[in-house]
């Protein structure tokens, strides 16, 4: 499942997982989590000569359960702190590198395996797994977006809806206009638009399609 920001990829992925006993892959929080390391080791994430050359060197961890998704870099969880501002703002400059998306990539097959999971994320149809068996992209308006977004952040009181508006189109703008693998819709994607569905018609919404 790819789509945008706050299309609601996460909620409804977990659910159809759920629904049908499947794993679920946040690749997002995995961005997220080499985003966070790199802030705490103090490299400057729009140099990305320097996020490159330092690539290799987290371990990072992701629990597939989607009761309770976990993800941990060198051994300590890290859900809480890659959803902070600062890290939701540094995220689409680190995952513009090659070198980060290609570690990435790998981890992310690694997880995948043979299957029976559900992957979310920008580039899953396109690039990581272009043979999936059903490939969803989750779209909404701007809007719809960001007020599901500024209910989401909880870490700072400036984010307004406004301002996560701004944020977030401005890092939709730079997932989508990368080289390395932008946010877009596979070819044999099947595009659902949920700003006037709610979660559970999403999910039933993907699972009609999964049955097919
Ligand atoms: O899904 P989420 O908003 O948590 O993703 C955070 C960021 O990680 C995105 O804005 C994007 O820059 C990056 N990302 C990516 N490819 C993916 C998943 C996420 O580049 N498959």
């Amino acid at each position: 499942m790819d789509g945008p920001s706050g299309s609601g990829k996460s909620s409804a992925s977990k659910g159809v997982a759920r629904a049908l006993g499947l794993r679920y892959l946040d690749t997002g929080a995995m961005y997220r989590a080499m985003t966070w390391w790199m802030l705490d080791q103090g490299v400057p994430v729009t140099d990305a000569g320097q996020v490159a050359a330092r690539v290799a060197e987290p371990v990072i961890e992701v629990g597939t359960d989607p009761a309770a998704p976990t993800i941990a870099v060198d051994g300590v969880d890290v859900s809480g702190p890659i959803r902070t501002r600062e890290v939701t703002n540094a995220v689409s400059a680190v995952s513009s590198v090659p070198a980060v998306r290609q570690r990435m990539v790998a981890l992310q097959r690694e997880v995948i395996g043979a299957g029976g999971i559900v992957v979310e994320g920008r580039d899953i149809g396109t690039v990581v797994v272009p043979d999936a068996p059903v490939k969803v992209f989750l779209t909404a308006s701007e809007d719809a977006r960001a007020q599901r977004r500024a209910r989401d952040l909880t870490d700072d009181p400036a984010a307004t809806v406004q301002v996560t508006l701004a944020e977030q189109a401005r890092r939709d703008r730079l997932d989508s206009t990368r080289t390395a693998s932008p946010l877009a819709k596979a070819a044999d994607a099947h595009e659902i638009d949920s700003t006037d569905l709610d979660l559970d018609e999403v999910v039933a919404e993907v699972l009609r399609l999964a049955k097919e």
